[in-house]
């Protein structure tokens, strides 16, 4: 597949015929299910989005049953920033139903495939997004990170995948799970297209009052020479697998050899990142899913009256995971349990922040695993809280808004890919993507 930045030379004839044959070879391959559809619009390079990003006139469901039928009646700013810059949305990517879940499992649509073994989970949220570039489907894609969703599937997959700080890229148009976690980003082939993505869909941006109003460019500046300070968390690794051990000792060997320092740093038990962001993501989700009453928004089921409207329409248009995290948020938000739970996630949120404010007056980016393991096989997660222990390492990253990316390091013995990732500052993603270069150079991972 080419790359972002290579497409980005072809004539509009060469990309028409590139669309063509990548329409076919999408046809072709029904069976990964990483696409919900095909939906070409404009005549600039395709990139696929997630369902959860609104394309004007296009249905935008957030993978869920309540929303079919509902269709978008704005762009949000990403895709006229996409479409400024000569990029044009081609077709929804499969998700996990409003960015809940770690697996994609959990879509309306069915599950998506992971791209280099079937029988394993292309990784969630955004797996639909990571399996198309990683299945050489598309080019590259937007994906959406409350708690790992860009990043852990990008792992999974073999693919390179960026959250952005909190506030730099913005949410107008993009459906909410929890608002002050959200942040769309690019999933690409390499670092250098996700800085030239990442460059297109961040800025300023008006309508949405979150947004950090900061607009420096990284791309023309990219310097994977630059001697860094790298801290790694060697007791954070303990939960790890032995595949993402190995992947992390290799990590550090390329970013020795490339000239940077490695320095040791611990942090809090990662366990209380679980406890503190779930019970925020919950509360944020309860009160932003509110709003699919049947009324405003896509599917209703007819009720005896308005209140049963509600009841019947939430009740069949939900799915069950969904249906878990209303009951968990509104527990936590509810009177009596509200100091107990949200609260005390709240201060904890904000020990996570003061944590990694300390590690980075001495540091320049943190070395840490995405996920415990390579991808799972279907079915392996056996519970729901099984499935939350295995964003341990990828939610603090969120709860303290910070930009961080995953790349591939190695295959492990069956082939597949292990990815970890590497944390900047906020507003420092100029040196998360020169770090970044210089790791993917080093450990040369070819898919
Ligand atoms: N797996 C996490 C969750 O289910 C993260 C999801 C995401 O980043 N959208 O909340």
């Amino acid at each position: 597949m080419i790359t972002l930045k290579e497409a980005l030379t072809l004539s509009k004839e060469e990309l028409d015929k590139f669309k063509d044959d990548l329409k076919a070879k999408i046809e072709a391959n029904p069976e990964l299910n990483a696409y919900i559809d095909i939906n070409s619009v404009g005549d600039g390079v395709p990139i696929a989005i997630k369902d959860n990003i609104q394309v004007k006139d296009w249905s935008v469901t957030s993978g869920s049953k309540i929303l079919q039928g509902y269709i978008a009646p704005y762009n949000a700013t990403v895709i006229n920033k996409l479409t400024e810059a000569g990029l044009s949305p081609f077709g929804r990517v499969n998700m996990d139903e409003f960015a809940m879940g770690s697996t994609t499992e959990s879509s309306f649509y069915g599950k998506t495939l992971n791209p280099i073994n079937p029988e394993r989970v292309p990784g969630g949220s955004s797996g639909g997004s990571a399996a198309a570039v990683g299945a050489g489907l598309a080019i590259a894609a937007l994906g959406s990170d409350t708690g790992g969703s860009i990043r852990q599937p990008a792992a999974f997959c073999g693919i390179v995948g960026m959250k952005p700080t909190y506030g730099r890229v913005s949410r107008y148009g993009l459906g909410a799970y929890a608002s002050s976690l959200d942040q769309i980003g690019p999933m690409t082939q390499n670092v250098e297209d996700a800085a030239i993505l990442y460059d297109i869909i961040s800025g300023s941006d008006a309508k949405d009052s979150t947004n950090a109003l900061k607009d420096d460019k990284v791309t023309p500046s990219l310097n994977p020479k630059r001697k860094l300070t790298i801290a790694t968390l060697p007791k954070y690794l303990e939960n790890a697998s032995q595949d993402i051990k190995t992947a992390y000792a290799k990590a550090i060997d390329a970013l020795k050899a490339q000239g940077h320092t490695i320095v040791e740093k611990e942090m809090l038990d990662a366990k209380f990142d679980i406890s503190a962001y779930y019970i925020t993501a919950t509360a944020e989700a309860t009160t932003n899913l509110a709003r699919y009453d049947g009324v405003r928004y896509g599917n209703r089921v007819e009720g005896k009256n308005l209140e049963d409207t509600f009841v019947q329409t939430r009740s069949e248009g939900f799915g069950d995971e969904v249906k878990r995290r209303i009951l968990l948020g509104n527990f936590v938000l509810s009177s009596g349990y509200y100091e107990a739970y949200y609260v005390k996630a709240q201060k904890t949120r904000h020990i996570i922040k003061d944590e990694y404010a300390k590690i980075f007056e001495d540091v320049d980016l943190i070395l840490s695993p995405v996920a415990p393991t390579v991808a799972p096989k279907f079915g392996e997660l056996a519970s729901p809280m099984e499935m939350y222990l295995s964003d341990i390492y990828t939610i603090s990253v969120n709860l303290a808004g910070l930009p961080a990316l995953s790349l591939p390091i190695m295959k492990n013995a069956e082939g597949m890919p292990v990815g970890l990732q590497l944390i900047a500052a906020a507003y420092d993603e100029q040196t998360l993507f020169d770090g970044s270069l210089s790791l993917e150079a080093a450990v040369g991972y070819k898919a």
